[in-house]
């Protein structure tokens, strides 16, 4: 059996290896290494698959996210409401352009922005909202864009853990997430769903100026040659990490499918266990599972943890700390916010091996052990 990981990268790249060596060759002997002709490939390439106007290259999802907040002119004091529940890098730029993060809880099944939390949480001085693809299932996007226009309030959708999901509306209507809000956002960190061989990310939106806004700002602020019209930064997605993820966005729908079914498989290996939660799917997202997380009931998982380290058995805990219990908000006097579904989670989550590789014997190996210690 080969060694499990949580993503397995390397197996992933064997399988492509002489297309990648060879476009990343092709790069280095254009020397285009920044803004080669690749990138804007790459960017209507993926403009394409998610069937959404414009995709905006950028490097890494948190410059996505802090770009997409700068482009809406908020002002310092204006509100952005997040789940408490994710990664650091949703709130974190928040914080960093001295905006305010109003921490909200999320549902427990769903791990996403729980809509009545997040239209108690408004208040006049609320400008926008960043829901979370978490795990890559979709948050409830109809009842936040509801809720958005009848605030008038902006939606930033945090797409890093969930390209190529699925949402369909009441209506029936099937829409990419990431597309659905005024301005989405990923991140091509490695281990991401679809990921480079080291950073990037995009930004996407369908509305004309704000593409042409967030552009210049990622660039300098730039209008033309040195004519600098606003305050940007500088972020890029060069050319190799382009060359690359335009080949592995090629196999993105196959890659999806090997997760779905990696999923499949733990699901009945787990299925109807009174200690074991494994994750919802609910009707209207496709579930492309970033990560394959259980909620456990009655189990000491330190415990199941090191049990499944002494087997090479890796699992990881995505979120120990909540977003409202963290050092660096203190200033916003989040500690004393109550988050009950948040905190029920960050005890009991723990997140299984789950990538484009596993095979039948691993997924045995790993959810055999994961019961044997559950039914100790
Ligand atoms: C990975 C991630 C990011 C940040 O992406 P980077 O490319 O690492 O900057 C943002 N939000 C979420 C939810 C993520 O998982």
């Amino acid at each position: 059996m080969r060694p499990i990981q949580m993503v397995d990268t390397k197996t992933q790249y064997h399988k492509i290896k002489s297309e990648v060596d060879e476009a990343v060759l092709a790069v280095m002997e254009s020397t285009a290494f920044i803004n080669g002709k690749i990138v804007q490939d790459f960017s209507a390439h993926l403009s394409s698959y998610l069937q959404v106007k414009h995709t905006i290259p950028c490097a890494n999802g948190t410059d996505a996210l802090q770009i997409a907040m700068m482009a809406l002119g908020l002002q310092p004091g204006d509100e952005v409401i997040t789940p408490s529940f994710t990664y650091i890098a949703t709130t974190e730029v928040i914080a960093l352009l001295k905006l305010t993060p109003v921490f909200v809880d999320v549902d427990a099944k769903t791990f996403c922005m729980d809509p009545v939390a997040l239209e108690k949480a408004i208040t006049p001085k609320t400008k926008a909202i960043v829901p979370v693809h978490l795990y890559g299932h979709a948050a409830p996007m109809s009842a936040i864009m509801e809720i958005a226009k009848k605030h008038n309030l902006f939606v930033i959708e945090d797409n890093a853990q969930a390209i190529g999901c699925e949402y369909t509306f009441p209506d029936g209507t099937i829409k990419k997430t990431g597309t659905i809000g005024y301005i989405g956002t990923t991140s091509f960190y490695p281990s991401k769903n679809l990921g480079a061989f080291g950073d990037g990310g995009a930004i996407f939106t369908n509305d004309d100026t704000m593409a042409a806004l967030m552009k210049m700002i990622a660039n300098h602020g730039q209008s033309k040659q040195y004519y600098h019209d606003v305050v940007g930064c500088n972020s890029r997605l060069d050319s190799i990490q382009a060359a690359i993820l335009d080949i592995k966005l090629k196999h993105l729908e196959e890659y999806i499918q090997a997760r779905r079914s990696a999923a499949d498989y733990y699901d009945k290996a787990f299925a109807a266990h009174p200690k074991i939660q494994t994750p919802f799917r609910a009707p209207y997202s496709r579930h492309v599972f970033h990560q394959y997380t259980l909620v456990l009931e009655n189990v000491n998982r330190d415990e199941l943890k090191l049990f499944l380290a002494h087997l090479s058995i890796p699992a990881m805990i995505y979120y120990t700390v909540p977003g409202h219990k963290q050092k660096m908000f203190a200033s916003f006097n989040v500690a004393s916010q109550v988050m009950p579904v948040t905190d029920w989670l960050t005890s009991r989550v723990i997140s299984l091996p789950i990538h484009t590789e596993l095979e039948e014997e691993q997924l045995e190996f790993i959810s055999a052990k994961v019961l044997e210690f559950v039914n100790k």
